[in-house]
């Protein structure tokens, strides 16, 4: 029996396990690994806090999504050995591979800027996990008017646009509740304007305009003082607020970084084109736990993974690998 391991039940593992049951013969096993079997649908924590979705209603049980065939394995992922063809888990102990597909995503860490977690959930929330999501919408009930900043730490983030949603959000939100002349909303975010792409800043910004809120750009962070509640750029800049919802620098997994196997925030370098790391033919990383120069997105994710079906079918099959990346989300 030949042996596919898959790391990660997310959005990019689940799909290429259930796509490649489908297609591989059954002298191929398949076997999907992560750490619990709660699947979360990510873009709903963006609405939690506003209370449109709860918690309860965007996540399922992983299995749900498996097809039959695939074994699921439920098991935290403590080692990466491309070179021995083995990866390690804490409870269900070691799988070898002949191929090996990775889509262990990436996180936020809040600890990665001074000060930021030591005032994490008193007036700074988040929405990049489904628990500070739920905390922040008990803040906003409460919150009584004042400055309310939304700060990107840094790039690259998962769904980069999502900040700029949640600010769009927050200003419907708070006229719904009447009070948005008591509430100044600021953007406050690294890039050079409101989003990536020059086309889409120009349509963000206006937007930003009508809705009055303030973008603040090129803010590089360096700390944070939350008993003064101000944030503080590396040139010096600071930006004080009442409420502070911050999108903190995200890594990717530790497994990865822990078997010396990625960069030093956890993203496996990968040829953009073929999603195969150097030298490793065995080997495709998708999602966001990649290092390649696209947005972290399902969406991403999903156009990654018709690329790497088709070379795995082709390398199984003993045929050329044409399919390549260019990183589209639609
Ligand atoms: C607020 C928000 C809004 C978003 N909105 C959108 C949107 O509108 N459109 C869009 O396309 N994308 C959106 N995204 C991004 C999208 O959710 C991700 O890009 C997508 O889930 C990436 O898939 P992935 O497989 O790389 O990672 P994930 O889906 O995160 O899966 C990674 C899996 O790896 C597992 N794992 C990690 N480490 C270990 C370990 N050591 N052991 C075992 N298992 C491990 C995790 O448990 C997880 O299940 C949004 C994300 C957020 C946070």
């Amino acid at each position: 029996m030949k042996k596919l391991v898959i790391l990660g039940a997310g959005c990019g593992g689940t799909m290429m396990a259930n796509k490649l049951r489908r297609d591989l013969d059954d002298d191929w096993s398949i076997t999907l690994i992560d750490k619990d079997n709660v699947h979360h649908y990510q873009p709903g924590w963006l609405f939690v806090p506003f209370d449109i979705n709860k918690p309860q209603d965007i996540r399922r049980s992983r299995r749900e999504f498996i097809k039959p065939g695939i074994e699921f394995v439920i098991s935290k992922l403590t080692n990466v050995d491309w070179d021995k063809q083995e990866v390690s888990t804490e409870t269900e102990g070691k799988f070898k591979y002949d191929i090996l597909i990775m889509s262990t995503g990436c996180d936020i860490r809040p600890e990665e800027v001074e000060g930021l977690q030591e005032g994490w959930g008193k007036d700074i929330h988040g929405f990049y996990r489904v628990d500070d999501s739920q905390e922040l919408g008990k803040a906003l009930k409460k919150f009584k008017g004042g400055k309310l900043v939304i700060n990107i730490a840094e790039m690259p983030i998962k769904c980069p646009v999502a900040p700029l949603e949640f600010a769009f959000l927050a200003d419907w939100y708070f006229h719904s509740r009447k009070m948005r002349d008591q509430v100044e909303i600021e953007f406050v975010t690294p890039l050079a304007g409101a989003f990536t792409k020059p086309v889409a800043t120009q349509v963000l910004t206006s937007a930003c305009e009508d809705k009055n809120i303030k973008i603040t750009p090129n803010f590089s962070i360096g700390s944070v003082d939350h008993v003064k509640k101000v944030i503080s750029a590396y040139d010096g800049t600071e930006v004080n607020y009442d409420m502070l919802v911050s999108i903190p620098p995200n890594f990717g997994a530790q497994v990865m970084i822990d078997s010396g196997i990625s960069d030093p925030m956890g993203y496996i370098p990968v040829d953009k084109h073929t999603l195969q790391p150097k030298d490793r033919d065995n080997v495709w990383v998708l999602g966001d736990g990649t290092n390649v120069p696209t947005s972290k997105a399902g969406a991403v994710a999903h156009f990654q993974g018709d690329i790497i079906h088709e070379n795995i079918m082709a390398y199984v099959n003993g045929g050329e690998q044409h399919a390549r990346s260019d990183g589209h989300a639609v």
